[in-house]
C-alpha cells in the first residue's frame, strides 16, 4: 500500500520530467557554473554530477555512496531548465522517453 506522501511525490516527477519528453541529450564533463556551484544531481536517482572527485580525492567513501559523477547526460530545453541523467538511469528511461543522444564531447 503507497501512502499519499509518496503519490504526491510521483506526481511531481511526473510533472517535473514530462518536458523532457523527446528531449536530445549531450553526454557532457561537469563543469560548474560559478564558483558557489557545487553539484547536480541525476534527476532520477538522485546521484549526485559534480566535480568532487576532482577537488576532494580524499573522500572515496563518501563519492562511491553518493554517485560522484563526473560525466552524465545533459539536456536543456531553454536557459535554467535543463536535466542531469546518469549513465544507468539513461540506458533505463530513454525508450520510454524517446530521448536521443546528439553528440559525445570528450
Ligand atoms: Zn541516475
Ligand atoms: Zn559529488
Amino acid at each position: 500500500m503507497r501512502d499519499l506522501r509518496e503519490v504526491g511525490n510521483v506526481d511531481k516527477w511526473l510533472t517535473g520530467f514530462a518536458p523532457f519528453r523527446n528531449a536530445i541529450f549531450a553526454w557532457k564533463k561537469w563543469e560548474r557554473r560559478h564558483e558557489d556551484w557545487t553539484h547536480d544531481h541525476c534527476w532520477s536517482c538522485f546521484a549526485c554530477v559534480c566535480d568532487h572527485r576532482d577537488r576532494f580525492p580524499d573522500l572515496k567513501k563518501a563519492h562511491e555512496e553518493r554517485g560522484c559523477y563526473r560525466h552524465a547526460y545533459y539536456a536543456e530545453l531553454e536557459p535554467g531548465k535543463y536535466l542531469w541523467v546518469c549513465r544507468t538511469c539513461f540506458k533505463r528511461l530513454k525508450d520510454e522517453m524517446n530521448w536521443t543522444v546528439a553528440s559525445t564531447e570528450d
